[in-house]
């Protein structure tokens, strides 16, 4: 079960010696990554395993999204009937969180499966989920958790307590709940974290007793941050003081801490983040979407902050960020030669360091001991690849290719484009059946 040998591949293994092994193959056993090298000599190892031909094509690890929503799904399409948002809040009210205040459990599930699917489809093979569903909170992470564990995607879960309908405690309890079970069974599959919606819907009180599950379980709380500069404005007429601060003091900030966004950010703010080991996901699309204004990612990272790639749950396509993220920073800071390294590195490494510290899992690299995850893309290279050129191959060419295969522990989710686990038109078909419920709900919905 879950023996796996993938050949006939240009291997990619983006590991600590960045080898590019033309020829090559992946052996993976009970799930994990046994050998990479020639397929000469790694199939030796192989008598018996089921194998998956590259057909020499591309084998990378499977990609990472450290921002996720997976019940972001309805929105597409949804008729706002005439309602324009001019900015952030606006946006967040009439749609985001009167969608987020509609779903029920089908529709947590609904939405879920096809944000998957495209997680597959796009070779994003773990993610880390920010849940919110004002109105079905007891027992919505148990929700995701069937739809990701059905799709074989790994999965860190949180929902994101707030105060805004006044449920904040119902969230806390969800957490804790999910937590206990989670920690309880600890697996290469899902893993909690507690989550925070953003400074500027939550109380103190809300805020000390999610930093304070946080802390008695030992996990990382997962929030937003500083999308907006009206957070900061908040924080700084209601609390006197700027929303890293006001975290800190809570005890929200330590090694195991994801922050979404952090765009407003001042530079004592950068400091006190980089000093507690705080982790940063950049969601560059999402944000030109919403005219929130460019993260200053290099100061950030500069500061030593490790910074990785969510896609705040516009799609599940991670190249794509990174490459959003790169012509962001140049578009902003009119500076051609701008973050073009660093955004692939917050593809490539990043997002595994920060899913290491939420999860402890080891994922995007192929090498011995990481878990099996690789996919194969239809990439034939129309100019000389090796590993000090990667990048520019990743930017221009291999990101944008199809994925064939998605391997996930050593099992297949994808084959040549077919999603094996199940019907992929059946599943799409009961997610636009429920959608379609759904936006009538949303319609009637204050
Ligand atoms: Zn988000």
């Amino acid at each position: 079960m879950n023996d796996l040998l993938i050949d006939n591949a240009t291997v990619v293994t983006l590991d600590s010696q960045r080898r590019i092994v033309p020829g090559g193959a992946v052996l993976i056993r009970r799930g994990v990554i046994e050998e990479v090298g020639p397929s000469a000599k790694v199939s030796k190892k192989a008598e018996g395993v089921r194998r998956l031909d590259a057909e020499g094509n591309v084998v990378l690890p499977g990609y990472i999204c450290v921002h996720h929503h997976l019940y972001s799904t309805f929105s597409r399409g949804i008729s706002l009937d005439g309602y324009a948002p001019r900015n952030f809040s606006q946006i967040l009210k009439g749609l985001w969180w009167k969608l987020d205040r509609t779903l029920q459990e089908q529709d947590i599930l609904w939405s879920a499966y096809p944000s998957l699917v495209e997680c597959i489809r796009r070779g994003t093979t773990t993610i880390v989920d920010h849940h919110e569903s004002q109105s079905f909170q007891s027992g919505s992470l148990d929700v995701l958790q069937v739809a990701v564990q059905k799709a074989g995607v790994r999965a860190v879960l949180a929902l994101g307590v707030s105060d805004r309908y006044g449920r904040a405690r119902e969230g806390i309890e969800e957490n804790e709940r999910f937590i206990k079970k989670s920690t309880a069974f600890p697996s290469d599959w899902i893993a909690p974290m507690a989550g925070l919606h953003a400074s500027f819907t939550v109380e103190e009180d809300t805020l000390r007793a999610v930093s304070d599950l946080a802390r008695r379980y030992g996990v990382g709380v997962h929030a937003h941050a500083a999308e907006d500069v009206y957070d900061q404005s908040h924080c700084l007429r209601r609390y006197k003081k700027r929303v890293l601060e006001r975290f800190d003091q809570a005890g929200l900030l330590n090694g195991k801490t994801l922050l979404a966004h952090c765009i407003h950010v001042n530079r004592s703010e950068m400091r006190r983040m980089a000093e507690k080991g705080v982790s940063v996901a950049h969601n560059p699309e999402s944000n030109m979407n919403n005219a929130v204004g460019a993260a200053r990612l290099l100061e950030l990272m500069k500061e030593g902050i490790c910074v990785g790639l969510g896609t705040d749950g516009m799609s599940s396509d991670m190249p794509s960020q990174a490459r959003a993220a790169y012509l962001l920073q140049r578009h902003a800071r009119r500076d051609p030669r701008a973050a073009f390294a660093e955004a692939c590195g917050m593809l490539l490494e990043n997002n595994a360091r920060i899913i290491e510290k939420a999860a402890g899992w080891k994922v995007g690299a192929l090498q011995k001991g990481s878990l099996g995850d690789a996919i194969v893309v239809r990439y034939i290279p129309p100019t000389p690849l090796n590993a000090d050129n990667f990048y520019g191959h990743l930017m221009f060419g291999l990101g944008q290719a199809s994925v064939l295969d998605t391997v996930s522990g050593g099992e297949i989710l994808m084959k040549k484009g077919r999603i094996l686990r199940f019907d992929e038109q059946e599943v799409m078909g009961k997610a636009r059946e429920t959608a379609a419920k759904f936006w009538k709900k949303f319609e009637n919905a204050n």
